[in-house]
């Protein structure tokens, strides 16, 4: 935040960062107060509070953290788009000064997500084709739907926000100080990852960083289409997508794409636990 590396979510040390050690640790007292201590308090809540000394906070971490990082995340002002988006990252009353606060496990499996996957795709039961349209591979009942009509954006496209991923290789050490930093009042990008610090890689005198530019994603382009936007009539046109194949026999929709949502890693993990063990039921 102009020039001063804070912990997001913002927290007692962000504070204490922002407002000085003593205006920071009288705010900080307020929140406990007013909120508990160790609780998560989403942004858009706080600015509905009425009271002075939150009014500040709120003021802050609107102007500094959200609005223009959201603003060059969905081109959208954090008003404009649904609460739950801004609330994954809310104020944390407390000292926790991770992302995920509280959270009994984080960071990246013990070998990486390509090990994780390939243990995955490894077993009898799983058949990986590449280089294959999907639609050569299903047998679908034609009274049921008709394939092209999930694939072929019939009903128009959902819409999504895709990334422009540069990365850059640096004679140097080290970048920064963290994995990640966010870019909440400066820069065309909204944060760089620097991998060596969440891997733990040693490798003196170079370094790999990674910016990420948010656009709209264009179907059919090519693109990775990353986040749903989660807006209501967007979630409407999925639901006509979903209706078509909810009649199909072993056919699950799982995921990000699948389902439209904005999953994180262990959320999707879970709930693609959740309906094997469904199906498992079901065959038992
Ligand atoms: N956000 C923000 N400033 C930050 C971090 C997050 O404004 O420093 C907002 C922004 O709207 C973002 C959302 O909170 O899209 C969710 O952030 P998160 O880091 O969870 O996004 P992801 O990692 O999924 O891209």
């Amino acid at each position: 935040i102009n020039g001063t590396l804070m912990p997001v979510p913002f927290n007692h040390a962000s504070l204490k960062l922002a407002f000085g050690d003593e205006r920071g640790e009288e705010l900080y007292q307020k929140l406990v107060e007013t909120f508990g201590k160790d609780v998560k308090v989403p942004i858009m809540e706080l600015r509905k509070k009425n009271d002075p000394d939150l009014a500040e906070v709120a003021d802050y971490v609107y102007e500094n953290v959200f609005l223009h990082y959201t603003m060059k995340q969905w081109g959208q002002t954090p008003d404009q788009i649904d609460p739950s988006i801004t609330g994954r990252v809310p104020v944390f009353v407390g000292d926790d000064d991770r992302y995920f606060p509280q959270a009994p496990f984080q960071g990246m499996p013990q070998e990486g997500y390509t090990a994780l996957f390939e243990h995955i795709l490894d077993h009898d039961l799983i058949d990986v084709f590449c280089d294959v349209d999907a639609r050569d591979l299903f047998e679908i009942d034609e009274t049921t739907v008709k394939i092209d009509e999930l694939f072929n954006l019939d009903l128009g496209a959902l819409p999504y926000r895709t990334l422009d991923m540069k990365f850059e290789t640096l004679d140097m050490d080290q970048f920064q100080p963290v994995g990640t930093v966010n870019y909440t009042t400066s820069e065309d990008y909204t944060r760089i990852t620097e991998f060596k610090n969440m891997t733990g890689q040693v490798l003196p005198g170079k370094t790999t960083i990674m910016k990420e530019y948010s656009k709209a994603y264009t179907p059919g382009s090519g693109e990775t289409p990353y986040y749903a936007i989660l807006e209501p009539e967007n979630r409407e046109l999925y639901e006509r997508y979903l209706e078509r194949v909810q009649n199909l026999t072993n056919f699950h929709p799982v995921g990000r794409l699948a389902e439209y949502r904005y999953y994180d890693m262990d959320a999707v993990t879970n709930s693609a636990l959740d309906l094997s063990d469904e199906i498992i039921a079901c065959h038992a």
